[in-house]
């Protein structure tokens, strides 16, 4: 097979996948959107996904977008990000169009993002990321800190909050992935009692290409999946998310 067929290829299995654990767990699979992990892919292995109909991808670097931009532009897509955002690339990442931030984890990048947007007179989405499995090495709120910091983003109204985001635990052992995600699946539904305005707690982006069908069965609204699509990366993931990456 060649790399476009690939691609294609897999595609269609991670797409059966949705839709078997769905199946199992009483959901329907319209309810699970695939955003595309595509750190380290080509713009143009990417347009291949694209063009199959997905529409959502996932990038860590800014520096990834901003060489991948123009290539992606004359095709329909969305970009979130996925990454560690340091505070001084916010300028930049703003300039990218990108729809979503999905790692928001502390107030001071809320409130850099928020001072950015007054002046330009933008809104963005937010995620607020969650270490739910409380790895020093992961970056995300505490699970005990993340009602208050949501509280606190709430109030910056050029940010909207639409909801959670996890990397669950490496691990073999099933249940103590899922208990990652039942921490977030918890999280919202506390969050939605609480009832805080401008928050909305619609999405739980949760699960990946080795963890998916867990994060389904706990109530993931989104997957980010990459190597099961694309193949495997060059660099090791701790280089994007631990406390030594480096852009
Ligand atoms: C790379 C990455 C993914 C996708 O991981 P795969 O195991 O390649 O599917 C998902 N989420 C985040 C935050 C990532 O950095």
């Amino acid at each position: 097979m060649n790399d476009d067929s690939n691609i294609l290829h897999n595609l269609q299995v991670i797409q059966q996948r949705i839709n078997n654990a769905c199946k199992k767990a009483n959901r329907n699979s319209n309810e699970v959107t695939l955003l595309l992990a595509t750190k380290t892919v080509s713009a143009e292995r990417i347009g291949i996904a694209l063009k199959a109909g997905y529409t959502l991808i996932g990038e860590n670097k800014v520096q990834e977008i901003k060489s991948k931009f123009e290539a992606l532009t004359t095709i329909p897509h969305q970009t979130h990000f996925i990454g560690h955002l340091q505070t001084n690339k916010i300028k930049d990442i703003l300039t990218y169009n990108v729809a979503c931030i999905q790692t928001v984890d502390r107030i001071a990048l809320a409130e850099k993002l928020h001072q950015r947007l007054l002046l330009t007179q933008q809104k963005i989405d937010v995620f607020i990321q969650v270490n739910t499995s409380a790895e020093e090495s992961k970056f995300g709120v505490t699970p005990e800190k993340t009602i208050d910091l949501i509280k606190q983003v709430a109030a910056l109204e050029t940010l909207q909050i639409k909801g959670l985001m996890t990397i669950g635990l490496f691990s073999a052992e099933a249940e103590k992935v899922r208990s990652c995600f039942k921490i977030l699946k918890n999280l919202q539904q506390e969050i939605i009692q609480q009832n805080i305005s401008n928050v909305i707690m619609q999405e739980l982006s949760m699960g990946m290409s080795g963890d998916m069908e867990i994060a389904i069965e706990e109530g993931a609204t989104m997957i980010r999946v990459g190597t099961a699509i694309f193949g495997e990366r060059i660099y090791p993931d701790s280089y994007y998310w631990n406390e030594q990456a480096k852009e």
